[in-house]
């Protein structure tokens, strides 16, 4: 396919389409766009493609969905000839796997790198988007479609003396590309989230000492990860598309093997034998291993004690176990896959300081004081996760019609139809917005849908003289209250995760995935059926 060929006018160039990113979202996006015959140009603030598996390169990073699944679906061809080579394939891997799909798909040549997307604004009279990049140019673009990701702005906790700290600090969502040699070093962690649980046990292998700075404990369960059988991959690749089409049908779009029966009608035998099953095998299938585990007190309350025995048994020392041990529902914050993150406790150079009993104070030249010691370390790792779901949208100051900001829009929390589109900008897109199942669901086959979706929106548009489409403020309200309602049913609100912006600072605190792939995917169905349920469509009309 030939480079795009962009209008260049006075006021900079024109494209049909802008594309804010180039993680899986935006290069399949492109594809697909670039196959419709339009001219799409993505803009990505980084140096090269695949966004999480660019920028997070600390050591142990990897996915947490097995690679069969983690994959894209839209080529017969791609997920035939790519091969995976471990269970949960590394960063790099995946990495390698942007690059080709990039390559194999001929879209280099559309992406701008290095260049962050800074302002969009819409023009109501021209019905296009005027949007100013990094490095002072505008464009203008018919379609803005932000495929920012969920997980891409790395949140920075305000610790005091921070700054002040002499020796490198470093987030595992920032991490360098050139890697990080630790050895000799005594490494202070903060943060026991999933890249905290990933990177600890190898970062111990490698440091003199480590000090995990530990506010809430995660429930992590093993990855059991090893090189991918030949047999089994060739059983899957003889049927991908009826595998591919089963996973759709299930709650979280993966391959979990969701079980119908409730943990509290079986015998505590059978519940524990099902519970060693899926322990033994591995993996976040552990959380469907009971129709009710995500949404019934009682019935996450046995999960979670098999767990705490689980710790128990991994770490040798009790009260050490008993601080590692969450006290939260199993699930309510993203459940951790690991490769020896408990043991890695029983080491005589790794330290767990339970930030809850001893709150940490400040950081100084040399040291992380708490309220009751000082820890010396040589350099720091800020496990401490992204501003999720909304930080890379509201980053760029988009106004809609009107010139209303998103900012101020979604100050008392997101508000979008479907996760797809807001009320107030029209031909604006997102991919795996707030009111999407995006991070409760395997989310590459996540994008594809929102991707497949936009572009058929678009191709619509333009077959029938459109020229904006925009969700309706009633469509949305009644989307984010059954958002609400449906999380309302489960266990997710009864935490402080990230799901609920309660990871940083003066987010408001709202639930903004949406739980339950199939019925979703089933309402994205039914609106474009009715023709655009719940959008308004404008007629194009001379100016
Ligand atoms: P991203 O990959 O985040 O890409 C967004 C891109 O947009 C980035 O490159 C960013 O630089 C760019 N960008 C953002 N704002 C701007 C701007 N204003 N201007 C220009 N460019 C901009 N999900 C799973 O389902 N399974 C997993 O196993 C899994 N593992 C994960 C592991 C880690 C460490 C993390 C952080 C996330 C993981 N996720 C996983 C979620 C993961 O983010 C998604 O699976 C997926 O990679 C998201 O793709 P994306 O294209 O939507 O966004
Ligand atoms: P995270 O889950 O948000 O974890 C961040 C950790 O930092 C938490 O333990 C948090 O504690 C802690 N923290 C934040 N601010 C702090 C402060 N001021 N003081 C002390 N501790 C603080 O982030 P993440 O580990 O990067 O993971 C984010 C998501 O990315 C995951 O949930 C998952 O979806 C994805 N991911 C997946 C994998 C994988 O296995 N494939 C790996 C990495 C990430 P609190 O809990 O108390 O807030």
């Amino acid at each position: 396919m030939a480079e795009t060929q962009i209008q260049q006018s006075d006021a900079g160039s024109s494209y049909d389409a802008v594309i804010v990113g180039a993680g899986f979202a935006g290069l399949y996006m492109l594809h697909r766009l670039k196959r419709q015959g339009l001219q799409a140009r993505i803009f990505e603030a980084g140096s090269g493609v695949g966004g999480t598996w660019f920028w997070n390169r600390y050591p142990g990073a990897r996915c947490d969905i097995p690679s069969v699944e983690y994959s894209y679906q839209f080529s017969d061809e791609l997920q035939q000839e790519w091969e995976w080579s471990e269970k949960y394939a590394t960063q790099a891997e995946i990495l390698k796997y942007a690059n080709h799909v990039a390559e194999r798909f001929d879209l280099f040549g559309d992406i701008q790198f290095n260049t962050k997307v800074e302002q969009s604004a819409y023009d109501d009279e021209q019905r296009l988007w005027r949007v100013t990049l990094s490095n002072a140019e505008q464009v203008t673009a018919q379609y803005v479609i932000m495929a920012t990701g969920c997980l891409s702005v790395p949140n920075f906790p305000k610790i005091k003396g921070l700054e002040d700290f002499s020796g490198n600090v470093y987030h595992t969502g920032l991490w360098p590309h050139e890697g990080v040699d630790l050895t000799g070093k005594r490494v202070g962690v903060i943060g026991t989230g999933s890249s905290a649980i990933q990177s600890i046990p190898i970062i111990a292998d490698q440091a003199q000492s480590v000090t995990v700075f530990q506010r809430t404990p995660n429930y992590s369960v093993p990855a059991r990860n090893a090189p991918l059988d030949p047999e089994f991959v060739a059983d899957i690749k003889s049927r991908y598309q009826e595998y591919r089409a089963q996973n759709w049908q299930r709650g979280f779009g993966a391959d979990f093997r969701d079980s119908e029966r409730s943990a509290l009608e079986v015998s505590e035998a059978e519940r524990e034998a099902e519970y060693e099953e899926r322990w033994a095998k591995g993996g976040l299938a552990f959380l469907a291993a009971f129709a009710d585990l995500p949404f019934d007190d009682a019935a996450n309350a046995t999960a979670r004690d098999f767990i705490a025995a689980k710790i128990a048994d991994a770490v040798d020392d009790p009260e050490l176990a008993k601080k590692l041990t969450p006290d939260t529902p199993v699930g309510c914050k993203r459940l951790c896959v690991d490769t020896n993150y408990y043991q890695t406790f029983n080491r005589d150079d790794v330290t767990l300081v339970d930030l809850r009993e001893h709150p940490l104070q400040a950081v100084t030249a040399t040291s992380v004081k708490t309220a009751s010691a000082e820890y010396e370390v040589d350099c720091l790792i800020l496990a401490t996760g992204f501003d999720a779901m909304t930080g890379a949208v509201t980053q760029v100051d988009i106004r809609g019609s009107g010139g209303q900001s998103l900012q101020d829009k979604w100050q008392e929390g997101p508000r979008a139809y479907l996760g797809l589109a807001t009320a107030g900008f029209p031909n604006l897109f997102l991919i795996t917005g707030p009111g999407s199942p995006s991070v409760l669901s395997n989310m590459l086959p996540s994008i594809e849908q929102h991707v497949e979706w936009v572009s058929d929106c678009i191709a619509y548009l333009n077959g029938h003289q459109f020229a904006a489409i925009e969700a309706q403020a009633d469509a949305e309200d009644a989307w984010v209250e059954h958002v609400n309602e449906t999380a309302e049913l489960s266990i997710y609100p009864n935490c402080n995760s990230w799901y609920l912006g309660a990871n940083v600072e003066g987010k408001k605190r709202v639930f903004m995935p949406y739980l339950g792939v199939p019925p979703y995917v089933e309402k994205c169905r039914e609106v474009v059926a009715n023709n655009y349920e719940g959008f308004s469509l404008v007629q194009l009309s001379p100016h």
